[in-house]
């Protein structure tokens, strides 16, 4: 711990967060408060109540053209993508299950349609905000935003914007909503800092549209910061400095001209391939969790989906989607990767993904519980209609299908015999499916780095999933905040694990690709190549840059390099040489 503590200039203070939007600002703070009505409870009498629903429907209209006037804002000034964002907005306003669930809790407390609302939609809010997906997190966002809108509607509040300020400041708040930056007027943004929010957060979406710098996840941000202090925002690397010194601006009038320089030359290389400095090819895929994802990634020049994560359709409308559901949203994605092809994970629920079904006793540990294969293994019918559902994608595009949490041969097995089954039940049918569609399994649990030599003779492929790998490894539970300084990708442990399943991999013949969120980070890039890993997954955004630090090592350094990190002991010097080696090779370029 004591390499890791930051000193700073005595009145500055740093605070951390995830980096969200690039670009350095800084300015004075504007704190953005959420103008939160007061939801009055009170009794309706019975025959009132069809009143109390035609209310609800009038907000819903209301609330639907406001909403569809942003939209068109949005469309006009900042492209049809952005303005995307308000159809799930929409969607949420035309949910069957959330206006009958309203109705009902009209009836069944009596209570005034604000209240029930209020009621309704903070349990939707809870149950999604408590899971690990992001994707599906942000969307408990969308409908908080909603719901508040909604029940203003209802009480005839209208909402506060930036119009009143005279100059530019440093956006500050708890949270933010597409609506709230939709309603912001931008030329009065420097930056935005939140103390809650994803990368992908629509907020954020839209703050990197409009080339807003911005940091989400800034914990105790709003605390003792006043109206009036100057704050600097590097959504970068993701820190807010608060009252910065002379030093600090001037060392970032230099880092702002290091970034804008670094953004050119990206896009200079744009349509280079993906060669390192020295010849050798790598690949790089997209990790995604919807078929929009997935043309959005398309665009961004990727090799293909490496890694498409099926839960979030489960998760969505807490069912078990039909079979039909599922072929239809696999084949849209599938059409949509076209000619690429897609990585489709079978179903990895469970951990902190869980489907409030009612049935399911609370674990003790469910990262290490009821999980993933376990689950599909234990309910073969949920597991087969997935399977049948990915098969039949398969005839419409190429498709690699993928087995997540695998400990033992056992499992992949006997989730083999169940594939068969699957094929044999399509056969029987007469549905077209790709016969010689390719079977891999994910290498995220220590016993599988340890038998991968056994793994390897039952697929075609291998996929590092470094998220879970860490975990199980260091044994840190990767969402629990008070352990998190343990989370530490670059432990020797780690290296070495990558080490040994890509020297088995090869030796066996198996390509290997890593998906966790590690293969999106440029400093890491040069340990993958010097472990031969060249097929690395990540987050749509990050590709481009990947590929362009990619082409500035050449392999035989990265395998010195990997040489020497395997004999280190500690992750935070490891750490220290990897960011060492990398700013030694693209210094120059940016000075
Ligand atoms: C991983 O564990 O690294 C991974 C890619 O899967 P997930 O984050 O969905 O567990
Ligand atoms: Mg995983």
């Amino acid at each position: 711990m004591d390499d890791d503590v930051i000193t700073s200039p005595k009145d500055e203070i740093t605070l951390f967060g995830i980096p969200a939007s690039p670009g350095v600002a800084h300015g004075q703070v504007f704190r953005f408060l959420h103008e939160e009505v007061e939801v009055l409870n009170y009794e309706v009498k019975k025959e009132d109540q069809p009143k109390e629903i035609v209310r609800f429907k009038e907000a819903l209209s209301i609330t639907s053209e406001q909403i569809k006037e942003v939209r068109d804002g949005v469309a006009k000034n900042l492209g049809e993508k952005e303005a995307g964002i308000f159809d799930a907005h929409l969607m949420v306003l035309e949910d069957k299950a959330l206006i009958d669930d309203v109705e009902k809790e009209i009836r069944l407390t009596g209570d005034n349609v604000e209240q029930c609302l209020h009621r309704v939609s903070q349990r939707y809010y809870d149950y999604f905000n408590q899971l690990d997906d992001v994707y599906l997190r942000e969307r408990a966002s969308d409908l908080k935003d909603i719901s508040r809108r909604l029940i203003r509607n209802l009480i005839g509040v209208t909402a506060a914007g930036t119009a009143f300020l005279e100059d530019p400041r440093v956006l500050v708040s708890e949270d933010l909503t597409p609506s709230d930056t939709a309603s912001l007027d931008r030329s009065k943004i420097l930056a935005i800092a939140t103390e809650t929010g994803g990368q992908t957060s629509h907020a954020v979406i839209m703050a990197r549209a409009s080339s807003v710098p911005a940091v989400v996840g800034v914990r105790s941000l709003t605390e003792g910061l006043n109206e009036g202090d100057t704050l600097l925002v590097d959504g970068f690397e993701g820190l807010v400095i608060i009252i910065p010194s002379e030093t600090t601006l001037f060392r970032y009038g230099k880092v702002g001209i290091r970034r804008k320089k670094l953004k050119d030359l990206v896009e200079e290389d744009a349509q280079e391939p993906a060669l390192t400095k020295d010849g050798q090819p790598f690949q790089l895929y997209a990790n995604a969790d919807t078929p929009e994802e997935v043309k959005a990634a398309i665009d961004n020049a990727c090799q293909g989906v490496g890694l498409f994560r099926t839960e979030a359709l489960f998760l969505l409308k807490n069912e078990m989607p039909s079979e039909d559901v599922q072929f239809s949203h696999y084949r849209e994605l599938v059409e949509a990767a076209n000619p690429l092809g897609v990585t489709i994970r079978t179903l990895d629920l469970g951990g902190d993904k869980v489907l409030n079904l009612g049935e399911k006793e609370k674990e003790n540990n469910p990262f290490m519980g009821f999980r993933a294969i376990r689950y599909c293994l234990q309910n073969p019918e949920t597991f087969l209609s997935q399977l049948r559902a990915i098969l039949r994608a398969s005839a419409f595009g190429k498709v690699k299908l993928m087995f997540p949490m695998i400990s033992g041969v056992g499992e992949l097995i006997r989730a083999k015999v169940l594939l068969d089954r699957a094929r044999n039940e399509l056969r029987e049918k007469n549905i077209d499916f790709d016969e010689s569609i390719e079977i891999g399994c994910m290498i995220e649990t220590p016993s599988a780095v340890t038998i991968c030599d056994l793994l390897a003779k039952e697929v075609d492929f291998f996929s590092v999933g470094t998220n879970d790998l860490v975990q199980y490894l260091l044994a840190v539970d990767r969402v629990n905040n008070q352990i998190a300084y343990l989370y530490e990708p670059h432990h020797p442990a780690v290296i070495r694990s990558l080490d040994h399943v890509s020297r088995v991999a090869k030796e066996a013949g198996k390509p290997i690709t890593v998906c966790g969120e590690i293969a999106g980070d440029p400093h890491f890039l040069p340990v993958f190549l010097g472990l031969g890993l060249d097929h690395l997954s990540c987050a749509p955004p990050l590709l481009q840059e990947l590929k362009f630090f990619g082409r500035r090592f050449t392999q035989g350094e990265c395998k010195e390099l990997v040489d020497e990190i395997l004999s280190m002991a500690r992750p935070v010097r490891i750490k220290e040489r990897l960011k060492e080696f990398y700013d030694l090779r693209v210094a120059d370029l940016l000075a």
